[in-house]
């Protein structure tokens, strides 16, 4: 793996407040990375110290190569040309056409009217706005407002894109088709995506890795589907997940790494063992191109028991927890 950003040591200050408090993290090249956490926890901060939107207080952060706490402001110009973003709410110039508003990074950088006109269309058609460019932004629903500012953002051929809460306004279907315009982006142009979001639906959809923030320290770093699969407490905490489980008895969460098997594993584990189960709880939950189950079980209070279906599952390398109920947690 190619590393895009390193952040070595970085701290960032608000007065007395530390909104980044001794962040190491790399982000590897041609993914698409997660940054989530509780309102406040530094996610947009960190974002931001990329493209040195925010600059840091110490430490250093190597973007493609360059350390980007060195650059004068020639270098900084020429450097944010790599590294382009976009908002919650689109931040489009009201009054101007989209033709308008995708080709201001071309005009400020002085390319020729012909070029221009070439290059906007082209990135209309694949965000596919192509009908839209005679029209203000107001006359454009979310989704199309998001897509001019992707074509926007494309313009000069950046090989990093942040995405500040960029679905957060849009509706789950829109929300669904943005996600699918960025991978494929992500794939036409081979560049590096970090999004910053507190929707939990987008890093499932779309992110390989993800780091979680909490009073601007890094609690975890890793890989969406490992860490939802391993049931990550720091993860846990962030989707809010009640879980309503018998108080007798001894559960257990088997995770399925595939659709197909799950329902034939616990009939034939039941037959195997001749240990009878009660399903509690189970639920399929989408990862990129995956499907992954998890399913909790419930069996007799026996320690028995218990050893026979560890040493059942161990033996066929299928993943579990053992879940304690809600008394045993009191
Ligand atoms: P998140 O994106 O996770 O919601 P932020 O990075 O926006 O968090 O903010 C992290 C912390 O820094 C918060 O406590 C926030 O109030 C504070 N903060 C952010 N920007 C500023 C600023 N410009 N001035 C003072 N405090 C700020």
């Amino acid at each position: 793996e190619v590393s895009m950003i390193e952040f070595k040591n970085v701290c960032k200050k608000y007065s007395n407040l530390k909104a980044l408090d001794n962040i190491n993290l790399t982000i590897p090249s041609s993914s698409i990375f997660g940054i989530v956490g509780k309102s406040g926890a530094g996610k947009s901060t960190l974002l931001r110290t990329i493209n040195k939107l925010e600059k840091i207080d110490e430490g250093s952060i190597i973007v493609d190569g360059i350390d980007i706490v060195t650059l004068n402001l020639r270098q900084l110009r020429e450097f944010r040309k790599k590294v382009a973003m976009i908002f919650q709410h689109f931040s489009l110039m009201q009054t101007k056409t989209i033709y308008k508003n995708i080709a201001l990074p071309l005009e400020c950088s002085g390319y020729k009217k012909s070029e221009i006109k070439t290059k906007v269309e082209e990135l209309a058609s694949l965000v596919g706005i192509s009908d839209k460019l005679n029209e203000k932004p107001r006359n454009l629903s979310g989704g199309q407002c998001q897509r001019v500012a992707i074509a926007r953002a494309l313009t000069l051929n950046p090989k990093i894109l942040l995405c500040d809460e960029a679905t957060s306004a849009l509706d789950p279907k829109t929300t669904h088709d943005i996600l699918k315009l960025l991978k494929q982006i992500k794939e036409k142009y081979d560049i590096t995506i970090i999004m910053v979001t507190h929707q939990m639906e987008v890093i499932k959809e779309v992110c390989d890795e993800i780091a979680i923030l909490n009073d601007g320290i890094l609690l975890e770093v890793g890989k969406t589907d490992e860490l939802f699969i391993s049931n990550n407490a720091s993860l846990k905490e962030l989707t809010n997940e009640e879980e309503i489980l018998p108080k007798s008895g001894i559960n257990i969460k088997i995770y399925f790494p595939k659709e197909s098997s799950n329902n034939a594993l616990i009939t034939k584990m039941a037959r195997d063992l001749n240990i009878d189960f009660s399903i509690v709880w189970g639920k399929l939950e989408r990862f990129k191109e995956n499907t992954l189950g998890s399913l909790i079980i419930n069996i007799d209070d026996s320690e028995l028991k218990k050893q026979q279906v560890i040493e059942y599952l161990q033996n066929r390398s299928i993943l579990f927890d053992m879940i304690k109920g809600d008394d045993e947690n009191a």
